[in-house]
């Protein structure tokens, strides 16, 4: 018997025309997410994608793990794949399914046969596959709306697939769909989230770290490496720039007052991404920044981070708890990473009493002994690429 996996599209189904190019992304990133997995064809037909194996040395198991965390997939499962042949398929059934309706109390059977030369119609093999499964598994009972399990028959072009229920898929819209944003990534909770939480909505990440040697570590520089080796997981591989940001960071210390020492670093980051991001090809950045969380992260020092640069800033967790962040990079495996201690260029200088109201004429004021276009510049300039590879 032969084992494939079938997969169902998600807001897909909204986009129309252009269902066909978004079916295509997302082909394209399965296809990613499984290589070297073994070798696979894909068909595509009424908003299913058929992940067939060619031969019998695939990983099964591990694709269907992959596949579980590539957006734009609403629900999926494993199925039987057998000849078209009644017998075959009332053989397979309680066989294929043993596992699950060993568990369940209640079950049905769906039936759909897009080969109208099948000798059976629907009500006819649904009444077969009910009756060999119920001669099985002697404690079940139908149950045609809340079952515990729907097994479902389908009889297509060349085999005749046989499921049960079908596991919830990532969600979102295929990575790539929505163009590319810049994930400006600490080595915190919330920057991963933030990132994963984009590439959701279809954004392909770059990401931008700050590191400021010797002040950070190289092990800090290693743990974002391994945050966006999570975040790849689902968003795919990652380029991430790494950014010299001693220079600046002492510039800051030696010149602006104290109290304003993170805002105007916050504004070099936000200007120095900008610039790479344009490199890019990125139309917008993300930050990890929710109201109120830290003293640079009150509205009004908000404002004044965002009126550094034009580009869009998307900040996902805007309105979410601490908690309802950690929730989400417990479920990505990024939290045991995060929760790691070490220093991030945001904590090296802080200000004792740092303006939790500040005015941006003021910040401006505080910046404007710095030769903000040559440091930002060199900085830009001094950016070092490493792609990440979903781990
Ligand atoms: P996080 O968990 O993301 O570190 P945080 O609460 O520690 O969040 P801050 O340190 O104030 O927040 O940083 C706010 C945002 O600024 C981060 O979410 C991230 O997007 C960005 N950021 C902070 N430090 C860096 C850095 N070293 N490199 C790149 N981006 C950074
Ligand atoms: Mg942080």
């Amino acid at each position: 018997m032969k084992e494939i996996i079938l997969i169902k599209d998600g807001e897909l189904a909204l986009k129309g025309l252009n269902r066909s190019t978004f079916e295509d992304v997302l082909i394209k990133n399965i296809r990613r997410s499984i290589s070297g997995l073994g070798d696979f064809k894909y068909y595509k037909s009424q908003s299913t994608i058929t992940v067939e194996p060619v031969r019998d040395n695939v990983r099964l198991d591990e694709a269907a793990d992959r596949i579980s965390r590539v957006f734009g997939i609403a629900a999926f499962s494993r199925a039987a794949a057998v000849s078209k042949d009644i017998d075959e398929i009332l053989a397979t059934a309680p066989e294929y399914l043993a596992d699950q309706l060993s568990e369940a109390s209640t079950f049905k059977v769906e039936a759909k046969r897009s080969d109208k030369t099948f000798p059976l119609n629907s009500p006819q093999i649904c009444e077969r596959v009910g009756e060999a499964i119920l001669n099985a598994f002697g404690h079940l009972s139908v149950d045609v709306h809340k079952p515990d399990i729907a097994v479902s028959v389908e009889i297509r072009d060349n085999y005749a697939y046989i499921r049960g229920n079908q596991l919830r898929g990532a969600g979102g819209m295929p990575t790539g769909t929505s163009g590319r944003a810049a994930l400006l990534i600490s080595g915190g909770i919330d920057s991963p989230v933030a990132g994963y939480m984009m590439a959701k909505r279809g954004l392909e990440l770059v990401g931008i770290h700050f590191a400021s040697p010797p002040y950070t570590s190289q092990r800090s520089e290693e743990k974002v490496h391994s945050l966006l080796s999570k975040v790849a997981r689902y968003s795919g591989k990652i380029a991430l720039l790494t950014v010299p940001f001693t220079e600046i960071q002492e510039a800051i210390r030696d010149n602006c007052p104290e109290e304003y020492f993170t805002l105007v670093m916050r504004r070099f980051m936000m200007r120095i991404s900008e610039k790479i991001a344009q490199k890019q090809g990125c139309a917008a950045l993300i930050t990890g920044e929710s109201v109120a969380q830290v003293a640079s992260q009150t509205l009004p020092a908000l404002v004044c981070t965002d009126a550094a640069v034009n580009m869009p800033v998307f900040r996902p967790v805007i309105g979410m708890d601490k908690n309802e962040i950690i929730i989400i990079s417990r479920q990505i495996d990024t939290f045991d990473i995060s929760i790691q201690p070490f220093e991030d260029c945001c904590t090296v200088f802080t200000p004792k009493h740092p303006r939790t109201r500040p005015k941006l004429g003021d910040v401006e004021a505080a910046e404007a002994v710095l030769d903000i276009e040559a440091l930002t510049d060199r900085a830009v300039e001094g950016a070092v690429l490493k792609l990440i590879e979903a781990e």
